[in-house]
């Protein structure tokens, strides 16, 4: 049975009044309550990580970076090396539409990112889509499966839970226009098709594949349906804590 993954990336929100208030009040929430299969992720700004692994110590909400540089240390201003040294963090995003345009990552480059996450113990959250030009160009699965190459090329899996994959169509993200079930659903079947070929079924079928791209309470329901959604990274919706809490409802809900 693969995790129901219901992970918010924060971006550049939030400042630490924000964080502390948000994190007390899902502390709150998840008193006592029984989350099942459901893996409850958050990933704010690089200097809340050490709050947010605090504040919800002992809760069942992991926390992830939204970036790290591939390299160990040396004259890269600017840059940050993933914090290993912070106890208890445990997943990385890595090859956000928004690295890959602003920053001109290259799947390359995404690559040494994401063995810099598994070579510190971590797990990456890798991201990958096709911007509007190339899905009405009808290129969606030649770019999928030229990310998925370039990102994953020799990376070894044993398990299939090293690693989980965010769809994100780079039409929907921030845009309020959603990928329906069905659209993002057949991506999804090309990605697990590729894990199977080219590792096994058995890890293809146990690694979550989230979609991505103005997820909201209203529409969550409706992408979980898809046999090979199994979640979401989810932007502007997860910034307030109710409409992330109603979120968590309908993922421990869905049957
Ligand atoms: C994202 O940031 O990865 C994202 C999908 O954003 P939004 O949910 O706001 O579209």
């Amino acid at each position: 049975m693969r995790d129901i993954i219901i992970a918010g990336n924060w971006k550049m929100n939030k400042d630490m009044e924000a964080v502390r208030a948000f994190c007390k009040d899902v502390a709150g929430a998840f008193k006592g309550k029984v989350l099942g299969r459901v893996l409850p992720i958050l990933a704010p700004a690089y200097p809340f990580l050490a709050i947010m692994l605090r504040e919800l110590e002992g809760s069942l909400v992991k926390v992830a970076a939204q970036d790290t540089s591939s390299h160990a240390d040396g004259a890269f201003t600017g840059e940050f090396r993933l914090p290993c040294w912070l106890h208890g963090l445990q997943y990385c995003i890595v090859g956000h539409s928004e690295r890959r345009a602003y920053h001109h990552e290259s799947n390359e480059i995404i690559r040494e990112k994401l063995l810099a996450v598994m070579d510190n113990g971590m797990k990456p959250i890798l991201c990958i889509g096709e911007t509007l030009e190339q899905r009405d160009g009808g290129i969606t699965d030649q770019v999928i499966l030229e990310q998925l190459d370039g990102c994953l090329r020799g990376v070894q899996l044993y398990s299939g839970k090293e690693l989980i994959i965010a769809y994100e169509p780079v039409w929907a993200i921030g845009t309020g226009r959603n990928a329906t079930g069905d659209q993002a659903q057949e991506v999804h079947r090309l990605i697990r098709k590729w894990l199977t070929d080219q590792y096994s079924k058995d890890l293809a079928d146990s690694l979550s594949i989230l979609y991505g791209g103005s997820v909201k309470p209203q529409n969550l329901e409706e992408l979980l349906s898809q046999p090979d959604i199994d979640g979401g990274l989810i932007g502007g919706a997860s910034l307030d804590s109710k409409s992330y809490l109603a979120m968590m409802d309908i993922a421990i809900n869905h049957k």
